[in-house]
């Protein structure tokens, strides 16, 4: 840029910060509002392009505020190839990946992978994976000067950002607004490396439908051979397998390490057996659902007969196993409602999907080595001819209507939930202490509920007494529970 050439200048969060490109170039930088923009050279000069390094960061920002996406138009000009069209959300407000308009998208390949895929290095040439370092985020690879930079694509929210200064529903929406404008990338993006297993085969993490049936929604892919497309296959190679972290109803849970990191491995023996569908079920609706407060699925391995899936590796283990080891003299109310808040906002995020979790229990919430509470094992495809006899269906947890007429809803999860709030409260404690199993569904439907346990605040009964109501329409949505507990969590000392 010479003195003299136009620049393009952009104000944003209330002139704090101000983008400029030079249009022909399409050289676009973020710099301070405190640098002087007195000539065109000097601007050039003292602004720095905030592109990630090679670890995949996220762009730098120089202040937190943030602003909605500003760009929102549609089409690529020049799209003889690229073929970006809007896609439409289904009704589980899941991004239901259209083939056609994702070529660009290439699964769960890995950085080497991507930067093998974008040959040669012509500027703008870009693919969107998913970002193996930051399971649940995607990456955003574009060719610049000869490099590949990788840039994060944070999903949060139902939102992607790169910047986090804008926001956009849809990995598409994104693409195109980079394609229009390099608003602080490197480049805009140009050509899209055409993903080809694309186009015959249901080639995205996000592309099963996480509705109530999961049986519907995992037939897209049981098939092995889906989950290898998709990406979501780990070689077992890669795979070194450690200690028994406990045991499952599916077989043991192993730690693990890929690439030198912890995972924990649930390893199943058969995979003809109907316990082997589940599991495939429960992974492919795992693989569609991300959350913080949510175990997340990193990949499947098919070893011969038998099949593990990977998790993130949660260090302190079952949230009920933690309540019961430590006790009251070592979980303190912080931590009590921390709990509380962290599953029932992971339970909001799966209520706001429409999938039923079926078994919500303190030992189906699992800790982080930071303390974060996340719920595991949702979407398990669960025997519903399973009698009330059935050795292990969890009829202390059960709502009424779904022991009754495996009725089962956001609004019986609700009634887990006030049950798993009990647990957190009594440090651990079986429900229903005094009652024998066989006498507790009689009991609950002539409306006995279980006391406060010791020391449990009021707020928190309230809550579970909400949930215990017998009527399900009568009992309150997790996100309406979930802002209350934020609201007593930011209380608690
Ligand atoms: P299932 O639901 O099939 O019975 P779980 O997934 O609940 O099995 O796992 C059983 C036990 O294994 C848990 O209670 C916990 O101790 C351990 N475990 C499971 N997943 C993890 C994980 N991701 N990280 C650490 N420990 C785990
Ligand atoms: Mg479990």
């Amino acid at each position: 840029m010479v003195m003299g050439d136009e620049i393009k200048i952009r104000y944003h969060n209330g002139f704090d910060k101000i983008k400029y490109s030079d249009n022909s170039k399409e050289n676009l930088a973020i710099i301070n509002r405190t640098t002087t923009v007195t000539t065109t050279t000097s601007v050039y000069q003292t602004s720095t392009v905030n592109i990630l390094d090679d670890s995949c960061k996220i762009i730098n920002n120089n202040n937190n505020n943030k602003t909605s996406a500003t760009i929102t138009s549609s089409y690529r000009k020049d799209n003889n190839n690229t073929n970006i069209k809007h896609y439409h959300q289904n009704n589980n407000n899941m991004p239901d990946v259209d083939d056609a308009n994702m070529q660009w998208f290439h699964g769960k390949i890995t950085r080497e992978e991507a930067e093998s895929l974008l040959t040669p290095r012509e500027d703008g040439l870009f693919l969107v994976r998913e970002s193996t370092n930051f399971p649940g985020d995607y990456a955003l690879c574009v060719c610049y000067n000869g490099r590949v930079e990788h840039y994060r694509v944070i999903y949060n929210d139902n939102r992607f950002t790169i910047d986090e200064e804008e926001f956009f529903d849809t990995l598409i929406e994104l693409v195109e607004h980079y394609c229009l404008d390099a608003d602080g990338l490197c480049t805009r993006l140009r050509d899209p490396v055409v993903n080809n297993n694309n186009n015959n085969n249901n080639n995205s993490s996000n592309n099963n439908n996480s509705n109530n049936n999961n049986n519907q929604a995992s037939s897209l892919l049981l098939d092995p051979k889906a989950f290898e497309a998709a990406g979501w296959v780990i070689r077992m190679n890669d795979l070194k397998l450690g200690e028994i972290l406990g045991k499952g109803e599916f077989g043991d849970v192993l730690l693990g390490s890929l690439h030198g990191q912890k995972v924990a491995v649930k390893k199943l023996k058969d995979s003809n057996s109907k316990a082997a569908q589940d599991f495939l079920t429960e992974a492919s609706l795992m693989t569609s659902l991300r959350h913080k407060n949510l175990v997340q699925l990193l990949g499947v391995v098919f070893d011969g007969p038998s099949i593990c899936f990977v998790t993130e590796y949660m260090a302190k283990g079952s949230l009920v196993d933690y309540l019961r080891s430590r006790g009251r003299l070592h979980v303190t109310r912080k931590d009590q409602i921390a709990f509380a808040a962290d599953t029932c906002a992971g339970m909001a995020y799966l209520e706001s999907k429409q999938v039923i979790h079926r078994d919500l229990a303190a030992r189906n919430v699992l800790i982080s080595e930071e303390g974060v509470a996340k719920v595991c094992d949702f979407g398990l495809a669960r025997d519903q001819t399973l009698g009330l006899d059935g050795g292990k269906f969890p009829i202390k947890w059960t709502a009424p209507e779904a022991l009754r007429f495996a009725k089962f809803s956001n609004k019986s999860d609700m009634w887990s939930f006030g049950i798993l709030l009990w647990e957190i409260y009594s440090f651990g404690r079986v429900p229903y202490p005094r009652i024998p199993l066989a006498d507790v569904v009689k009991h609950v439907e002539k409306g006995y509920r279980m006391e406060a346990p010791e020391g449990c605040p009021n707020e928190i009964y309230d809550i579970m007494r909400q949930a215990w109501h017998f009527d399900p329409d009568c009992r309150p949505t997790f996100s309406i529970i979930s802002q209350k507990l934020d609201q007593l969590r930011a209380l608690t000392t």
